[in-house]
């Protein structure tokens, strides 16, 4: 079973991703972890994200992959578990960065494939169900308007002691969107095969009882079918 989760910045996928495939005990791979690897690596070498051409030459010779422990994904570097480390504004930032160059993507890509196809995976980022898995068994577009994501994250920040004002978690919100969205290579879009599913104005809870329904009316019609 391959299920592809696509959309924006602070739309929860990953925590949603996270219980929605331990609700359906398959795994879950957040891509986005795997950008901010890369994105991780650049500002540990000293390359600057604006060099197209360094970022690309050191994200090739990349070693990334994923381990799993109770379920949970590591996203090892070079061997080094650095899913603690990837999770700071400004690897977010970087890897925002490093994702709009075709090569890159490539690299990224190419890796996800690799580690999808060996089980039962649902994967989450922003081009999974466009370019990653085509041939999904159910793509989601999962969204919610982005003053309600902007609270998310900032009540999230406030929570680990980080007092960064909610207009400059909107207005970075807005900016990382208009970057996914706008990027020449693989653009964050819809996918015409997939559901919308907005977030607004459910909790987490209500979020993931939605899309397991979803998923399991969609593979249940489809094994009837
Ligand atoms: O989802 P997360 O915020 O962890 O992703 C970090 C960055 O990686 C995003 O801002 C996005 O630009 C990029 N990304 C991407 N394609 C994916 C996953 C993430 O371009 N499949």
């Amino acid at each position: 079973m391959k299920i592809a989760i696509d959309g924006p910045v602070g739309a929860g996928k990953s925590t949603i991703s996270d219980a929605v495939a331990k609700a359906l005990g398959i795994l879950h791979l957040d891509t986005g972890a795997m950008y901010r690897a890369a994105g991780l690596s650049c500002l540990r070498a000293g390359i600057p994200v604006e060099d197209e051409d360094r970022v690309t030459a050191h994200c090739r010779a990349l070693e990334l992959d994923v381990a799993y422990a109770d379920g949970r994904q590591q996203t090892l570097l070079g061997g080094e578990d650095v899913s603690g480390l990837i999770r700071t504004e400004a690897v977010g930032k970087a890897a925002s960065r490093v994702a709009t160059y075709g090569g890159v993507r490539r690299a990224m890509v190419a890796a996800q494939q690799r580690i999808a196809e060996k089980t039962s995976m649902l994967v989450d980022g922003r081009d999974i169900g466009t370019v990653v898995l085509p041939d999904a068994d159910v793509k989601i577009f999962l969204t919610a308007a982005a003053e309600e994501r902007a609270m998310r994250r900032w009540r999230e920040l406030q929570a680990k002691g980080d007092a960064t004002p909610f207009e400059d978690v909107l207005r970075d919100l807005k900016a990382r969107d208009h970057q996914d969205m706008n990027r020449p290579v693989d653009p964050l879009r819809v996918a015409e095969d997939a559901v919308v599913v907005d977030t607004t104005e459910l909790d987490f809870d209500q979020s993931v009882a939605a899309i397991v329904r979803l998923i399991r009316e969609k593979c249940g019609a489809e094994k009837e079918g």
